[in-house]
């Protein structure tokens, strides 16, 4: 599942290649699953649209979308000014958004099209369908987001917490876009294990959690996130972080600092990995 580096990127690749451009059309597929606001909605907001730029917020991609409101129901005075939209993407386990020539290769699991003033496409293609197509005016993600905020308000987010630590960084209710493989990674370069009680976390721990999870995140961004399963960014090209990975998904490997083998253990359902000698 793409986490905060891989929306990002896949962010930061859209915002690229289609900022400035106006949607002149859309297609929406048959299957209702990737639907969370109504197709004839999604259709209503996105055609004749300019997007003015595309960001992440939390795990989600957000368009900015300028339009001419429909003149029915308007009063005379708000005629020309044009309203602000937003077209929200959440990418699930396995999708993605392709920015493509019309003529190129229809891929299967194709659930939207919106085709650009440019010629191009932008399509939504997720063969699992846990991904969600919305339209929103203020779109908010329900967590803080962990690169903006500061180590204060990142300490109070696990005070009185006594879930485990590695569970209190996947809530998206406290911080937005964290996922398996950087609460991992943070852990470890923290070395806090990730069964430990959010709650009895000192102070020094919560500033070490916190410096690592801003390096982890940040290193991750700068090499495009991490390609596991199938994640590639808006031009097909893979990832790199897969390759700093020092926990994640290494069990039974040395540790890269102790030798110790990684040890793999299951936190409400989610696998953890940690080094038993680095982390305590
Ligand atoms: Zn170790």
């Amino acid at each position: 599942m793409p986490e905060l580096p891989e929306v990002e990127t896949i962010a930061r690749g859209l915002a690229a290649r289609v900022t400035g451009d106006v949607i002149e059309s859309v297609w929406v597929g048959g299957k209702p699953e990737p639907l969370k606001s109504p197709a004839r909605e999604i259709v209503r907001t996105l055609t004749g649209a300019r997007i003015t730029g595309v960001r992440r917020v939390g795990k989600h991609i957000v368009f900015d979308l300028r339009r001419r409101p429909s003149v029915v129901g308007r009063r005379p005075s708000r005629r020309n000014a044009e309203e602000h939209a937003q077209w929200i993407v959440h990418l699930g386990m396995t999708g993605n958004l392709v920015v493509c020539a019309p003529g190129a290769e229809l891929a299967k699991h194709t659930h939207a099209i919106a085709r650009l003033g440019s010629g191009r496409e932008i399509r939504f293609v997720d063969p699992r369908r846990f991904g969600r197509l919305a339209v929103h005016r203020d779109f908010r993600a329900p967590g803080s987001e962990p690169l903006d905020l500061g180590v204060e308000i990142f300490s109070k987010l696990f005070r009185r917490r006594k879930t485990p630590i590695k569970s209190a960084l996947l809530n998206q209710k406290l911080l937005s876009g964290v996922g398996n493989i950087y609460a991992d990674e943070a852990l470890f370069r923290a070395a806090i294990r990730p069964r430990r009680r959010a709650a009895s976390l000192t102070r020094n721990h919560l500033q070490r959690l916190y410096e690592a999870l801003q390096q982890v995140l940040n290193e991750a961004i700068a090499a495009g996130g991490s390609s596991v399963s199938d994640y590639v960014d808006a031009a097909g090209a893979e990832g790199l972080f897969q390759f700093e990975h020092r926990v994640y998904q290494r069990t039974g490997e040395p540790c890269l600092v102790c030798r110790t083998p990684i040890k793999r253990v299951v936190l409400a359902g989610r696998s953890a990995h940690y080094c038993p000698k680095c982390q305590a």
